[in-house]
């Protein structure tokens, strides 16, 4: 294999689906993030379909079913029973018609005093209405963190139709129906879990409190009717799903207001809502109830057809048995599982109350040590990882997602291949740094000789990452360049005692050398503002000027391009983790077409800029401003570029460069050193993407600094009418309606 260069791992393009995540789904917020179409766009360029997959981690349900559901055959390996479970049902695609009819069957089970279910617990919440005086319903409890009780209670009433919220006191509460004995239901729940004497009882202990008395009194209610033997099989796998994301959103994970909630550690906001929970059941119906053809789901071995499936093996992945042959898998596909502390204790607690102790048993290694920094993680996918040898060929491509990107995860992940004997070949990040797509091979890399190259090599990654981007980058940006090309030049070492935070430190400490980099709007910590060359190349090319040519040469190429090639197009013209976020690809075809309807989405290259009408525009611009030259008695100095008025005294008072693109890197370099005012000249539809460009490249801006400004058009051609246009005025006049950024512009169609 030749020397590592520094630009090779980073020529793949980021391999795009579904611009957004989905969300609404079962427990997603404890999942990698779902864009539909990404896993199967990234596989599908490496595999043809009805090939094997392997999921070593069995993180990312939604897209093995995607994969399954394109016809490629998943082997998933879940140690985790809820992400496993997730799978399981959503294969089985419940139908809204199934999911109503299960629910049904429970509300109307029959509680001791001879109750329905539905009515039961929702007698728990019945209250006079402050409004009417009939009868009003609590729809859910807002909490503090310095309160022992709710500190409001929001109320609905179908009499009257109002809806309010009432401060919480004790003289509130007691219009409430009293509740069941908590220490009976917490005993049991957590029974469920763990026995009395055993070592993982005080951590579920722990867990437990995250419930309030009130919920967890109801939901072990719920959880018993639901676990009794009175439903077929079909019925109550669907009524434990529902319980299962019910369970959930009755935590104390929920901030209020409600904002965005991924929470990662079991850490109360200072405000949560707790909300109702049969009326948590039935908006559990939204999660789980679909239209999707269902998938084939077999336990391992057996094996889905071949038109795709899943074959799913409950377990770590060093437990799998039989092995698959080697041969059969072509590629290996994961999402990295993200260190989330509350994730994997709720989990232990729902898998207990789901299905008993034993289920727990997968998980009580990690939940006993409740080790969950990041030296932890990364050693744990590690262990994971080093499975990969024994189970495909040397040449299997080895497909890891990180998603939710940060500097800890991106080091784990990078440090738990690499210790697992894997090799980086690799790497590209999504526009807005969310998802690194990262190929692996089989085979490491050969460690390098001493610390002291770490440094250097640090900061040439990071030197050369600005100088192929030619704009300023931000900090995971360059910690990521800085991380791969350490790894493959075999000087990413992990000796013991070291933690991930000492290495981040470690990697980072180059970005602060004030002698190599500057950095715009800097604050304390190193991952804020934006780095920058002190001393750049003389060319370089900025990524939003390498994507308008590449854009340009497409619309010229094919007037109309769907929203897909012109995202395909833009990210291998910027790889790696140069990839454009999807406001300046967008800034940039405005700039040249008008956005079709939703209808038929895509672009169409407007007729104005067909190239002779376009050269016509120039020469309008350039004869104008040579007559005004001469109105201004300023004599004039020509050439393909430039336009340059000259006073009587020789000195050069306005220098013009009439332009058809935002492409302003060449004349801002070859005219740095002119002397007097300096405008670009440029189409009207071109004035948003220079405003934009302005806005994210503080580089940009100080180049243009006073002296550089942008015209439009029809501001020269406006001029070319005002006949009391004197030299005094047209300092002023030429700069009247300036190029302004207007995101509406973009988005709004
Ligand atoms: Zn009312």
């Amino acid at each position: 294999m030749s020397a590592p260069d520094l630009f090779d791992s980073l020529q793949a393009p980021f391999i795009a689906g579904s611009d957004r995540p989905i969300t609404g789904l079962p427990l997603d917020r404890f999942l990698p993030p779902y864009y539909p179409g990404a896993a199967l766009n990234w596989i599908s360029s490496r595999a043809e379909t009805s090939s094997w997959v392997l999921d070593p981690f069995g993180n990312d349900p939604f897209s093995a079913l995607e994969l399954a559901r394109a016809g490629f055959r998943v082997l998933v390996a879940a140690n985790n029973p809820i992400p496993a479970f997730i799978l399981e049902i959503m294969a089985s695609s419940p139908s809204v018609a199934e999911v109503g009819e299960a629910v049904l069957a429970l509300a109307n089970s029959r509680m001791s005093d001879g109750s329905r279910l539905e009515d039961y617990l929702n007698s728990f919440y019945l209250l006079p209405c402050p409004q009417c005086g009939g009868q009003a319903e609590v729809t859910g409890f807002i909490w503090s963190e310095e309160r022992p009780e709710p500190v409001s209670m929001q109320w609905l009433c179908q009499r009257c139709q109002k809806s309010g919220e009432l401060p919480g006191s004790s003289e509130a509460y007691q219009h409430l129906r009293p509740l069941p004995s908590y220490p009976l239901h917490r005993s049991r729940a957590l029974e469920l879990v763990a026995s009395l004497d055993d070592p993982l009882r005080p951590v579920m202990e722990e867990v437990v409190r995250f419930y309030s008395p009130r919920a967890l009194i109801l939901l072990q209610i719920l959880l018993n009717k639901i676990n009794a033997p009175d439903f077929p099989e079909r019925q109550q796998k669907i009524l434990q799903a529902l319980f299962l994301t019910t369970a959930d959103q009755m935590n104390q994970l929920w901030t209020y207001p409600l904002g965005r909630n991924r929470p990662r550690q079991l850490l109360r906001p200072p405000s949560w809502q707790e909300t109702h929970p049969w009326q948590a059941f039935l908006r559990s119906r939204a999660l789980w109830q679909t239209d999707l053809p269902p998938v084939t789901l077999r336990g391992w071995p057996d094996l889905p057809p071949q038109k795709g499936g899943i074959s799913l093996f409950r377990g770590r992945l060093r437990e799998l048995n039989p092995l698959p042959d080697p041969r059969s898998m072509t590629l290996v596909y994961a999402s990295l599982p993200r260190r989330n502390q509350a994730y994997w204790n709720l989990s232990g607690l729902w898998s207990g109350w789901l299905w008993g102790k034993e289920s727990v048993n997968p998980l009580r290694h990690s939940l006993l040590r409740q080790r969950y920094d990041w030296t932890w993680h990364s050693q744990a996918l590690a262990k994971v990882l080093n499975q990969l040898p024994g189970l495909i060929q040397p040449q299997t491509p080895i497909l890891l997602q990180i998603g939710e990107l940060d500097g800890l995860f991106l080091i784990a992940g990078i440090l738990a291949g690499q210790a697992a004997g894997l090799r980086l070949l690799n790497c590209a990040s999504d526009g807005s740094q969310d998802t690194l797509q990262c190929l692996w091979g089989r085979g490491g890399v050969p460690a390098g000789s001493s610390q002291g190259n770490l440094a250097a090599a640090a900061s040439e990654a990071a030197r050369a990452h600005l100088t192929e981007r030619g704009e300023p980058a931000n900090y995971l940006s360059l910690l990521t360049q800085i991380v791969v090309s350490v790894h493959q030049q075999g000087l990413l070492s992990s000796p013991p005692g070291k933690t991930l935070n000492d290495h981040q430190e470690e990697l980072e400490a180059c970005l602060a050398d004030t002698d190599t980099f500057v950095r715009f709007n800097p604050g304390i910590a190193p991952d804020t503002g934006l780095y920058w060359l002190r001393q750049p190349l003389i060319e370089y090319t900025p990524t939003a000027e390498r994507l308008e040519t590449t854009l340009l040469q497409l619309l010229r190429a094919k007037p109309d391009p769907t929203p897909e090639v012109v995202r395909q197009t833009a990210n291998q013209s910027c790889p790696g983790l140069l990839t454009p976020e999807s406001e300046l690809v967008d800034a940039v075809m405005a700039a040249y077409a008008d956005r079709l309807p939703d209808s038929q989405p895509g672009w169409l290259l407007r007729a104005r800029e067909a190239p002779q009408i376009r050269e016509k525009d120039l020469l309008e611009i350039r004869v104008i401003l040579e007559q005004l030259a001469a109105r201004l008695d300023y004599s004039l100095q020509t050439s393909t570029e430039a336009i340059h008025w000259v006073s009587r005294s020789g000195s050069v008072a306005h220098s013009f460069f009439p332009l058809l693109s935002a492409c302003v890197s060449p004349l801002l370099r070859l005219f740095s050193r002119t002397p007097g005012q300096k405008y670009f000249v440029i189409p009207a539809s071109r004035s948003n993407l220079v405003s934009y460009r302005l806005k994210r490249d503080p580089n940009l801006q100080l180049l243009c600094g006073e002296s550089w400004h942008f015209v439009k058009f029809r501001q020269i051609r406006n001029l070319k009418e005002d006949m009391l246009l004197t030299r005094e005025t047209f300092a002023e006049r030429v700069l009247e309606d300036p190029p302004e950024y207007q995101r509406a512009q973009l988005s709004l169609f």
